[in-house]
């Protein structure tokens, strides 16, 4: 597995918008317009599940020294990922809605 497999653009299914490859060595697991994903990793960024399902945010949590993180939740199989939020980069998520997120603790 190689980062630049991990890091690719693709288009949301969820909001049908194109999404760009992140390129502040961090990579792109969920869409930064509606803040979806796709379950796609068993561990992250191997692309190995066969779900498939939608992911859609359920809320947001604070991990010390990695900031920020939306958690997602599988709407086929109920598994449930952390994903760091993008910023600073082109294509940020989306603010308004991890705002809105984060008055659901
Ligand atoms: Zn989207
Ligand atoms: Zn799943």
């Amino acid at each position: 597995m190689s980062k630049k497999e991990e890091n690719v653009d693709f288009l949301c299914v969820t909001c049908k918008k194109y999404v760009m490859p992140i390129e502040n060595g961090s990579y792109r697991n969920h869409c930064p317009f509606c803040l979806t994903s796709i379950h796609v990793d068993n561990k992250p960024g191997d692309r190995k599940s066969l779900c498939k399902g939608v992911m859609i945010p359920s809320k947001l949590v604070y991990h010390g020294n990695k900031g920020w993180q939306i958690v997602h939740l599988c709407q086929k199989c109920g598994e449930m990922k952390v994903n760091k939020i993008a910023e600073g980069c082109p294509q940020a998520d989306n603010w308004e809605l991890i705002i809105k997120l984060s008055q659901q603790n």
